[in-house]
């Protein structure tokens, strides 16, 4: 029988352990999160941020910026922010307006500061196999396989899209646990080979963003399908694997919604405390 791989009892499991790790830090964490303009994704996004921080006692600091502003207005908060001791972790909501440098941007938090582990920093960490802040959406998929009890060594998995955030850094966890992982992106699927890599997953993790993209019957009987994608189809939020199809002939599944999604706000906490720690 398939079993659903529900993101919100591993969530609030994490949840519970971050409550005690912040209540022994003796200080309150302090989240800073930078906004430019008005993209309503990020809005939303930031609502469910400012949530987390609330159950968990964190101080959650807002600095929006007019959407007109320029690259030196956001490296010159950035500097205020790195300098204030006061301040644990700092955020740039992506995207950032199609003028400024997301990148150049990033690469100016300081490292220890940066939670949602996109400096070349924490990513460089990644491949030496020391992680120290890992990605917030690759930690979710982490700690989701963690959850279905499987040992993944000799495991044939395979990631579906090579982003820096998602694809990319687990690739690198995952051998770093000695499965034997291959990375399809639009190369695979231009080349029309993504069905017969997907057929002998034993684990397979999707984030590219195109609504049933993985069909049902590729799908390996028994095989465990994490589906990080969030597509909005109609009224309907959907993933990239057709679900019903996949169910059928998976052994565990995660739903979209209510699967990678609620951990991965989760996982930003997680690193925010760690973030305290290694300062
Ligand atoms: P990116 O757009 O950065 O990456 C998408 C990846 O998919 C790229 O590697 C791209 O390859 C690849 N790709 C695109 N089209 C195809 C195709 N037809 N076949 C195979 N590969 C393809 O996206 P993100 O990694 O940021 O996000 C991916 C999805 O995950 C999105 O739906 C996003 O909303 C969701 N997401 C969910 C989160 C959650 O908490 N659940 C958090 C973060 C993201 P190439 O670049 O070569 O075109």
């Amino acid at each position: 029988m398939t079993r659903l791989l529900e993101g919100k009892p591993i969530a609030d499991k994490i949840r519970e352990g971050l409550k005690t790790d912040i209540a022994g830090l003796r200080i309150k964490p302090l989240l800073a999160s930078l906004v430019v303009g008005n993209d309503p994704a990020t809005q939303s996004y930031i609502k469910s941020q400012i949530k987390a921080a609330q159950e968990l006692g964190i101080e959650y600091q807002l600095h929006k910026l007019a959407s007109n502003s320029t690259q030196a207005d956001i490296l010159g908060l950035l500097k205020q922010l790195n300098n204030d001791k006061s301040v644990h972790g700092i955020i740039i909501q992506d995207p950032l307006p199609k003028h400024l440098n997301y990148k150049e941007a990033v690469n100016f938090i300081d490292p220890k500061k940066d939670v949602e582990g996109v400096h070349p920093d924490n990513l460089g960490r990644i491949i030496l196999g020391e992680p120290k802040i890992i990605p917030c959406t690759a930690y979710a998929v982490m700690e989701m396989i963690l959850q279905a009890q499987v040992d993944l060594c000799g495991k044939e998995i395979v990631i579906v899209g090579h982003s820096q955030i998602v694809g990319k850094p687990l690739a690198l966890l995952l051998v770093d646990k000695l499965a034997t992982v291959t990375i399809c992106h639009i190369g695979t699927s231009k080349a029309g080979r993504l069905q017969e890599h997907i057929k002998r997953a034993d684990i397979l993790i999707v984030a590219v963003g195109s609504p049933n993209l993985i069909k049902g019957e590729w799908i390996k009987e028994g095989g465990i399908v994490i589906d990080v994608g969030i597509n909005c189809v109609g009224d309907r939020i959907v993933g990239d694997v057709e679900f019903e199809g996949a169910k059928a002939r998976a052994g565990y599944i995660t739903p979209v919604p209510g699967g990678v999604g609620p951990l991965t706000v989760v996982m930003l906490m997680r690193n925010l405390v760690e973030a305290v720690k290694i300062q």
